[in-house]
């Protein structure tokens, strides 16, 4: 099989499961992920063949996005802050908006040796990106699914960045540390939104790291904000992802806790996305 036939076969294979465009830049992930064409190869190389396992490939890969699969758990990997994180369906596929998250912390803590927490990490998405940028960070994370810490341990060393990872749920309380910077995207979606949610989130992604229950849609704020008002240190950095629904909520919940300037923040698609405040 050639390049050309490859591609023209996801293509048609493809039509009415995604846009186009979206059908374009999954052909653009597959060609180089699977069968290490980068764009500029695919462009010269239409001609080439293909090694053997290429149409069995491409048929499983067509069947699988055609049952909504996110393209992520079939590949193994997603792309997140310029590095290529190993997914599986343990973890939530990180999202664009998160890595806005990322560059906001980036951006506001220039020092060196800051200590971080990320609660609730997942892939370790976050806590490794942070380990990555900021410098000489001493980067804790925690979640409370032993395999989502498996997929965050195995790609911290694959990144070659040192984290601490713990088992802990968030909702217990754990006894208070010291930190400088403590971020987290806990699950926030409700569950009266699922209906809304496309099928390849809601059919496939571990509902543990997305949804709360619509009576209690703060759960998760509720138990980060005691904790990290006990664990920064005066002047310390909380950051959120947070639902675009409650963003006033969440601002209200942190200056109950004691927090100062209390920011709520849109994401690049023009959503409230983000919450950060400063210890006192
Ligand atoms: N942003 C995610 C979504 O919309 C939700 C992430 C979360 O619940 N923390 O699917």
């Amino acid at each position: 099989m050639k390049l050309k036939e490859a591609i023209e076969q996801l293509r048609s294979g493809l039509v009415g499961v995604a846009e186009p465009q979206e059908v374009q830049a999954m052909i653009r992930v597959i060609c180089e992920d699977v069968f290490n064409y980068d764009p500029v190869d695919v462009a010269l190389r239409q001609e080439s063949e293909l090694p053997e396992f290429a149409q069995e490939k491409v048929n499983d890969i067509i069947a699988r996005l055609c049952r909504h699969e996110p393209l992520q758990y079939i590949l193994g990997s997603a792309r997140f802050h310029g590095h290529k994180f190993k997914v599986t369906p343990a973890v939530l596929i990180p999202r664009p908006e998160t890595e806005q998250l990322v560059d906001l912390i980036v951006d506001e803590n220039p020092s060196s040796d800051l200590r971080v927490l990320d609660m609730g990490t997942g892939s370790g998405c976050i806590a490794i990106s942070l380990a990555r940028a900021l410098k000489f960070a001493q980067v804790d994370a925690l979640d409370v699914s032993r395999d989502a810490l498996a997929v965050a341990r195995d790609n911290a060393v694959a990144l070659k960045v040192k984290v601490n990872f713990f088992e802990s749920d968030m909702l217990s309380p754990q006894p208070p540390a010291h930190y400088d910077i403590i971020v987290s995207n806990p699950p926030y979606v409700c569950w009266s939104e699922r209906d809304a949610m496309d099928r390849n989130v809601k059919d496939y992604e571990p509902g543990q790291a997305l949804f709360v229950p619509d009576n209690d849609p703060l759960l998760f704020y509720k138990a980060i904000a005691p904790y990290a008002a006990r664990s920064l240190d005066r002047g310390g950095h909380l950051y959120l992802e947070i639902n675009q629904r409650f963003g006033n909520e969440v601002k209200r919940l942190l200056e109950a806790e004691g927090f100062d300037e209390v920011r709520i923040i849109e994401d690049s698609f023009g959503k409230v996305r983000f919450a950060a405040a400063i210890r006192k």
